[in-house]
């Protein structure tokens, strides 16, 4: 580490430190791992291991000209990323039915849908994270008139790419979370990371779990479902 980062921000599960050039940040991924608010716990190098598989997808992304906040991944553990100033709301994209979706509407995980569905959610987490709607978003000024289209087409076109790539190494993408942000420049961009923490990730032959699920049900063989998520993002 560079002794004059500051830390800005710790989270859960990554802790993000100030650069020299105040348009970077430099974002760490630990091994914790959380679940529910209550459930918390340790995957042995689930840091390193999201690292990687976040860089190769927004490396993916950068190429197919998604704009983020990737620069470039400077250690086992760390990205350097462009400083963004984060939507107070998530987007989740969903392929298949399962988890909250499975719950909410009385589903059977598995389920395919008949195109993606795109929803925001408040990061509010002592509020279980309400649903919005884009009457919501509009309403409590959370994004200017306009911007949400922009953000939801970036959503499905991201979902678009990453579906196809994991179908190629046999991997069902599920569901996912996207996080945007403003850029000093005031350009949107994805940020955060993309990684079985983030994402359903299921084997396409076997329907076998290979993300947190795996932890958040304590099905165990976490430690290797991360690790085969990797092996097959670099075969
Ligand atoms: N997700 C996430 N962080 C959250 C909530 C959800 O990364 O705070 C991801 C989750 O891993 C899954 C997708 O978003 O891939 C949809 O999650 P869901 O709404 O089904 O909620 P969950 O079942 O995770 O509570």
């Amino acid at each position: 580490m560079v002794s004059e980062d500051v830390r800005v921000y710790e989270g859960r599960t990554k802790i993000l430190y100030n650069t020299a050039d105040p348009d970077l940040y430099r974002l760490y991924f630990k091994d914790e791992a959380t679940a529910f608010g209550e459930r918390r716990g340790t995957i042995a190098d689930k840091g390193i291991y999201n690292t990687q598989i976040s860089a190769t997808l927004f490396d993916l992304l950068s190429t197919a000209g998604i704009p983020n906040h990737y620069v470039e991944k400077i250690g086992d553990r760390e990205l350097l990323v462009r400083r963004l100033n984060m939507f107070p709301f998530t987007f989740v994209a969903r392929n298949v039915v399962a988890g909250g979706l499975a719950a909410r509407l009385g589903l059977e995980e598995g389920l395919q849908l008949i195109e993606p569905v795109l929803e925001c959610y408040y990061k509010r987490e002592e509020l279980g994270h309400p649903l919005l709607n884009e009457s919501h978003l509009n309403a409590l000024g959370f994004i200017p008139p306009g911007r949400l289209q922009t953000c939801s087409i970036l959503a499905l076109q991201t979902n678009l790419l990453l579906k196809n790539y994991f179908a190629h190494r046999r991997l069902l993408l599920v569901d996912f979370k996207l996080e945007f942000g403003w850029a000093a420049d005031d350009k949107i961009l994805l940020g955060d990371e993309i990684s079985p923490d983030t994402c359903r990730l299921w084997d396409v032959g076997t329907g076998k779990k290979l993300d947190k699920d795996r932890f958040r049900w304590d099905m165990g063989g976490v430690e290797e479902a991360y690790r085969e998520v990797v092996a097959r993002l670099l075969d």
